[in-house]
């Protein structure tokens, strides 16, 4: 475990402490049983050794899995939103596996606790609220293996970030938020360009608290969100050209994205309290996908629990735009002007725009965050 020196002012890691699972590679981890995981548990077998899963150490039992899917808690009680789970074909026969990448290469041992199975279509109906396997999240799970692997990880060899720069574990996100004296931070979740909009959010919750973590999500995506290493472009420049340096950190998320929408955004603020922020920004249909979450479903779950649970407060947006009458960005909260005054375009629209070589207008994107887009768009 890293010591955390200097930062017991930030928010304290989910249960109490950070629980990171890594530790040297022990001996004779090429004649173990390997387990190839998938790039969903990729992502979760990292986020085990860096601690943003804390207080979960390994892959989930029965007991705990159960009532995460039932109650939203873990066997503890205290509150989580999704499972983390190892699907298998069948039981293994030792006591210990390795746990490999698509080539194969060992990163992790799991000392094997149990092997139980699963319901898929209930986790669907309760996790994802639909059992409908057009939904990207759902059709990962029905494709997953029969059974359930839990136990504790081990990991001796991280995979290789795919942003080595803006890899920051818990650990050093908290020692970055305690260098710069900050207390109370916020996170912000994005899989998509900043544009005003987001923009807009961010400074807006940035005026009320010492710091900013922009955060992507830097995981597997569905294929036609937008390429990873353009939007991590687009977060250089808006941030480099719009904001004060010294009060935002911008680091990568490396979880899998599920589209579980509202138990997405409870999982999503319950990680970066791991990573020391006090507060998280929730919009509209957080992680949602498609039409299969209202609109405040992401907002009105946190209402399940009672705050000091959670610890981590969540503040919730609308979505923004530019309003003309009123001279600047705004929302439906504090804009009074109807839609013609309001500069909105369709992700569609914008697209096209980009794909025409065209800056969509200044009142909603920057350019400076246009222009990467528009050179992403080109055919190579
Ligand atoms: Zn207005």
């Amino acid at each position: 475990m890293t010591a955390t020196v200097g930062t017991d002012h930030l928010i304290r890691p989910h249960g109490g402490q950070l629980l990171e699972r890594t530790g040297p590679r022990p001996e004779g981890v090429e004649e173990l049983e390997t387990i190839v995981l998938t790039s969903r548990e990729m992502s979760d077998l990292d986020m085990l050794a860096s601690g943003a899963l804390s207080p979960l150490q390994g892959f989930m039992g029965r007991v705990d899995y159960e009532r995460v899917v039932e109650e939203m808690r873990l066997a503890s009680g205290l509150p989580w939103a999704l499972p983390v789970c190892l699907a298998v074909d069948e039981a293994p026969r030792g006591d210990e596996v390795a746990l490999a990448d698509k080539a194969g290469r060992p990163l992790a041992v799991l000392e094997v606790e149990e092997v139980y199975d699963y319901d898929r279509q209930r986790e669907a109906e309760r996790c994802f609220r639909t059992t409908d396997a057009d939904h990207p999240g759902v059709a990962r799970l029905y494709a997953q293996k029969p059974s359930y692997l839990a136990g504790r990880v081990t990991v001796f060899e991280r995979r290789e970030p795919e942003f080595p720069e803006l890899a920051l574990d818990p650990a050093d996100t908290r020692a970055r938020f305690a260098e710069r004296g900050w207390r109370r931070v916020v996170g912000f979740q994005t899989r998509n360009p900043i544009h005003r909009a987001h923009e807009y959010l961010t400074k807006g919750a940035l005026e009320t608290v010492d710091g900013l973590l922009v955060h992507p999500l830097v995981g597997e995506t569905k294929s036609d969100d937008v390429p990873a290493e353009t939007r991590v472009e687009c977060y250089r420049v808006l941030l480099e050209s719009y904001y004060p340096a010294d009060r935002v950190v911008l680091a990568s998320f490396p979880a899998a994205m599920r589209y579980a929408g509202p138990r997405e955004a409870i999982w999503h603020a319950i990680c970066r309290k791991n990573y020391g922020c006090s507060h998280f920004i929730v919009g509209r249909d957080h992680a949602g996908v498609g039409s299969y979450y209202g609109t405040y479903d992401a907002q009105l779950i946190f209402d399940e629990f009672e705050s000091h649970e959670l610890d981590i407060e969540p503040m919730f947006f609308e979505h923004a735009f530019y309003c003309r009458a009123c001279g600047q960005m705004a929302t439906p909260k504090s804009c009074p002007h109807g839609g013609d005054d309001h500069v909105f375009l369709s992700g569609t629209k914008v697209r096209e725009l980009l794909a025409d070589g065209q800056l969509p207008p200044e009142e909603f994107s920057r350019p400076e965050v246009a222009e990467v887009l528009i050179a992403a768009y080109q055919p190579s």
